[in-house]
């Protein structure tokens, strides 16, 4: 058996990055016009929870700063800056309860970003390779199976035995579910209230990942 991980929201929080690099830019803000960092960070917080549109330019615009060049700088500020994460209570555990089986990380996202959240994370030495679907090309992210195969090859071994632990349900499943791989949903994150059909679910649900048991993954290979 090989275990592969997504990773936002299910090893990790995706929020506490977005938060973080909301931190990061009102940091930059604060450098550069009078406006104190908390507060800034504040308001970023506080619109991303409304929902509308873009976050940056609406507070921008708050404050009479708004312009394209100052959006393009601090959306390149929250991409590139080190985020100070951290995996979920029961991650870590999680990891060394399968300490014997492989295990990879499939995400997708922009590869800077996502190899510094991994870095942040200290999660490396816990997986035999991270594969960032776009460092193959976009058309490589999920649901296309790209890296999914590329593990088979790598293990030897067929989708039967491969499990994939996922977040997401229009994305995480529905490209390896018909290959046969064995798909668990944890239901964290902004998508956990996302009902889809049958063909996009997971075979199985787990509210955490101290649900990812031995005897849960037998289960999936009666
Ligand atoms: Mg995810």
């Amino acid at each position: 058996m090989v275990l592969v991980f997504d990773l936002d929201d299910t090893l990790y929080a995706e929020k506490s990055f977005v938060y973080s690099g909301f931190d990061a830019v009102a940091e930059f803000i604060s450098s550069e016009y009078n406006i104190k960092k908390h507060i800034f960070s504040k308001e970023l917080k506080l619109e991303l929870q409304n929902g509308r549109g873009n976050v940056f330019d609406t507070v921008l615009k708050d404050h009479n700063l708004f312009s394209k060049e100052l959006v393009k700088k601090i959306i390149s500020i929250y991409r590139l800056h080190k985020p100070i994460i951290q995996v979920y209570d029961d991650t870590i555990e999680c990891l060394h309860r399968f300490s014997d089986i492989p295990k990879y990380i499939v995400t997708d996202g922009n590869k800077i970003v996502q190899e510094n959240k991994i870095k942040s994370l200290d999660i490396e030495q816990y997986f035999l390779f991270c594969f960032i679907s776009r460092r193959y090309g976009i058309h490589n992210e999920k649901p296309s199976p790209y890296c999914f195969q590329k593990i088979c090859k790598l293990e030897e071994t067929t989708p039967q035995n491969i499990v994939y632990i996922g977040d997401n349900p229009t994305k995480d499943f529905i490209g390896i579910k018909p290959l046969g791989f064995k798909t668990i949903r944890i239901m964290k994150g902004s998508h956990k209230n996302i009902v889809k059909t049958h063909e996009y679910e997971a075979h199985f649900q787990i509210n955490s990942l101290s649900e990812l048991t031995p005897h849960l993954l037998e289960r999936l290979f009666v």
